[in-house]
């Protein structure tokens, strides 16, 4: 994007001031905000659409512990210690979004979730899952066809093997979540419509430009995301826009929208779920077309979309009415952890968080609460990021 002289010269509201500009009111950007509150700090957020209008409000509402894949490909990716502190860090997400009373949303519900494999080699790596992860200290359950398979759709589908079932997940409706996120905010502004341009630093403090608005703080947090590189083009190698596929649809048998659980199938390629009012939500595919789906660019992919259909007529039912079609664009990192990072040459005044890889409902909050801790406490970050793309002491 461009903005030309005459449309910045144009006149604005006099310039507010702030600790902390915000930038981006997704999951990560209103979590931060609280943070910030509960240090007594000013706070603004500088959004240039609406709350939740990007992946935030778009994604299926997993609050799923884990990662993309499952423990043993994390331990074999991540090395063991990082799996398992990825793995509590998503519990410990949970646990804190639960005190907030994310249960207590009408789209929220306790529901388990379950990875289930189609065949070899999967299911031998969620058998191994299960092992680390028990030894690990998580609570886990396998399940299989003939010992402690739910009679719902799925499993009467007779195409999963195995299930790897954790216990104590949940979903939740996002737009819902990014609503519960911002009623907790007690005074920080949420500006609204302001298309953040430019974010200029000095040793006296980072001025935050949008056509609407000027911000004046002492430091900056940039939680846009997959749209990391628009404003900080260091993080262009570092997170990549990844556009995800998703549908909800109405089976003409109320029974077949009965899933017992979340499900993850494919190696988490593909989600699905039951969602409000008689709908089975699904999504993913992703890998069906993968470069093309390698954007920032909303939009309906139909290749993929009818791959999905395709999930839906194998493991649910050929007798539905499509009710929803959608995309959301993620913000992918080299390696699936998230990254908070402070910005090159900015004298630590300018950080990133973000690039939570389709599990910012499952990480999201914490790690933002976190970012607001390594900028302004100058604790080290937990999941800092060379520019290389490479992790500190890795
Ligand atoms: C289809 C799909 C399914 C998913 N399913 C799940 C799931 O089930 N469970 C799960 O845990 N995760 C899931 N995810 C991932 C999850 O949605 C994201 O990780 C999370 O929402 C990221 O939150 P965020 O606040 O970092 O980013 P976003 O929600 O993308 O927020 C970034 C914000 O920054 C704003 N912004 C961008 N540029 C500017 C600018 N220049 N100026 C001002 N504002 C700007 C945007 O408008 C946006 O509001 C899914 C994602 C998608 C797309």
């Amino acid at each position: 994007m461009t903005v030309s002289l005459w449309q910045r010269l144009e006149p604005r509201p006099m310039p507010a001031h702030a600790d902390v500009a915000i930038i981006g009111a997704g999951i990560t950007g209103l979590s931060a905000a609280m943070e910030c509150e509960a240090r007594g700090l000013r706070a603004i957020v500088v959004e240039q659409d609406f709350p939740g209008s990007k992946a935030s409000g778009r994604n299926a509402g997993y609050l799923m512990r884990g990662a993309a894949d499952n423990y043993a490909a994390a331990v074999r990716d991540l090395g063991r210690d990082r799996a398992r502190f990825l793995w509590k860090w998503t519990e410990d997400n949970l646990r804190a979004l639960r005190a907030l009373g994310v249960g207590t949303l009408p789209g929220s519900a306790d529901r388990p979730s379950c990875l289930a494999a189609l065949g070899e080699p999967e299911a031998g790596e969620l058998e191994r899952s299960a092992e680390l992860m028990r030894v690990d200290g998580f609570k886990v359950e396998l399940i299989r066809p003939d010992a402690g398979a739910p009679d719902d759709p799925i499993w009467r589908s007779g195409r999963p093997v195995l299930g790897l079932v954790n216990p104590d997940d949940a979903v939740c409706s996002p737009i819902e979540l990014v609503g519960l996120l911002r009623s907790k905010l007690s005074g920080t502004p949420v500006l609204t419509a302001s298309r953040v341009f430019a974010i200029e630093h000095g040793p006296s403090g980072v001025t935050v430009r949008s056509r609407a608005h000027t911000v004046h703080a002492a430091h900056a947090l940039v939680c846009t995301n997959a749209y990391a590189r628009e404003l900080l083009p260091e993080m262009a190698g570092l997170v990549t826009p990844n556009r995800g596929q998703m549908l909800a649809l109405r089976p003409d048998n109320p029974a077949h929208a009965d899933l017992a659980f979340a499900y993850y199938l494919n190696h988490g390629s593909e989600y699905l779920r039951a969602g409000p009012h008689g709908t089975v939500i699904i999504g993913g595919s992703r890998k069906h077309r993968e470069a093309e789906e390698r954007t920032d660019a909303e939009g309906l992919n139909p290749a993929v979309q009818d791959r999905l259909e395709h999930w839906a007529r194998e493991l649910i039912t050929d007798r539905y009415a499509v009710t929803a079609r959608w995309s959301g664009i993620m913000g992918f990192s080299p390696d699936g952890m998230p990254i908070v990072r402070a910005c090159d040459g900015a004298d630590g005044r300018v950080w990133f968080c973000g690039g939570l890889t389709g599990h910012g409902m499952s990480m999201g909050h914490l790690t933002a609460r976190h970012a607001v801790a390594a900028m302004l406490d100058g604790t080290p970050s937990l999941f800092g990021l060379h520019p290389d793309g490479s992790r500190p002491g890795v």
